[in-house]
């Protein structure tokens, strides 16, 4: 079958590969690989900015048909529409794996960077990380289950947005504007997204088209606007998905006191310059997300199902395997907002 394999450890070795069809075992099923999503992670294996585990068939976000199914695996069968969690090798046996953890056990190895992983004709994925994709839901919309159940799972799950909350969503990239729209399921009443001059031609473009406030940075002041916005008591959630110190530092400038920081966002920096001390007069709750757990990757496919999270807008660059060079470049630069490959 044909793979994009990160062949060895340093910036490129990336290269299209003929490789064996992977063999299931026993509580594994194997997968046709219908749509596979651009991940930014993805640009930095490219780029040798993360851990990887080379030679390693990249991808970590798909949609899939099951085509075999190992002889202990209950409960599915051949036919059936599938996306699944990235989080194997989650060792099954430490605290956090017991207490329903699996996605930050220390041992998890995830597909498209610790294991051979979606950027293929097939895969191979052990059946207790499927979720049944929904009937009424496309094979390009399931896709992008997994940056949506990350979002999800910030924002519904680990913060709790409450209803006629003004949330504030710092980031245009993918996972931004899906916190933007679980923000709106669970019933948050103003929703601005806030992004550069280099998002207006495409992402803010959406996220207006999708019914969001929108804010550049560059061009507008962003606490004035939150003030004018909020009759001067400040944003109640404020979702950092930029991922920038700058905008750390604006979420705690424009969060109502007592209000929520989530944040979603890596910086890939050693240490960040922040107002730690208006954050503590403030009382704020600043929380953590990383990756999904299963109770998001659920309620995000029933949220899918009731299109009230819509994923499609979001898919701007469609690409075959064969194209990946000229689909990850343009996607670097901020071009687009997703990308996904076609099988
Ligand atoms: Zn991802
Ligand atoms: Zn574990």
């Amino acid at each position: 079958m044909r793979a994009l394999v990160k062949t060895k450890k340093g910036k490129g070795f990336i290269e299209i590969e003929d490789v064996p069809i992977p063999h299931h075992s026993s509580n594994e099923v194997l997968i046709k690989v219908k749509v596979a999503g651009i991940c930014g992670t993805d640009i930095h294996i490219w780029h040798d900015k993360m851990l990887y585990w080379p030679p390693v068939i990249m991808g970590h976000e798909f949609s899939g048909e099951i085509i075999k199914v190992g002889a202990d695996v209950i409960g599915w069968k051949v036919g059936d529409r599938v996306v699944a969690e990235p989080h194997t090798r989650a060792c099954g046996v430490c605290w956090l794996c017991r207490s329903g953890n699996i996605h930050i056990c220390p041992h998890k190895r995830s597909i498209g960077w610790g294991i051979d992983g979606a950027f293929a004709e097939y895969i191979k994925m052990p059946s207790h990380l499927l979720h049944k994709i929904p009937g009424n839901v496309s094979y390009e919309e399931a896709a992008l289950c997994e940056p949506a159940a990350i979002a999800l799972n910030c924002v519904l799950l680990t913060s709790r947005v409450k209803p006629g909350d003004f949330v504030v969503v710092e980031g245009t990239g993918a996972v931004g504007l899906l916190a933007a729209m679980a923000a709106r399921a669970a019933g948050a009443g103003k929703i601005m997204i806030t992004g550069v001059e280099q998002d207006e031609k495409v992402r803010l473009k959406v996220a207006r088209e999708l019914g969001f406030e929108t804010l550049n940075v560059e061009r507008e002041n962003i606490q004035e606007k939150v003030s004018i916005l909020s009759k001067e008591k400040g944003a109640d959630l404020v979702v950092e998905a930029a991922g920038v110190e700058a905008s750390i530092d604006t979420a705690i400038k424009i969060t109502r006191r007592m209000g929520d920081i989530a944040i979603l966002g890596i910086t890939g920096q050693k240490k960040v310059n922040i107002l730690w001390d208006e954050a503590v007069f403030k009382v704020l709750n600043i929380r953590f997300c990383f990756s999904s757990t299963y109770e998001s990757w659920e309620r995000c496919l029933f949220l899918m199902s009731e299109r009230i999270i819509n994923t499609s807008p979001l898919i701007t660059h469609t690409a075959t395997l064969e194209e990946w060079e000229k689909l990850f470049s343009q996607l670097e630069k901020g071009n687009g907002i997703k990308g996904i490959f076609i099988f």
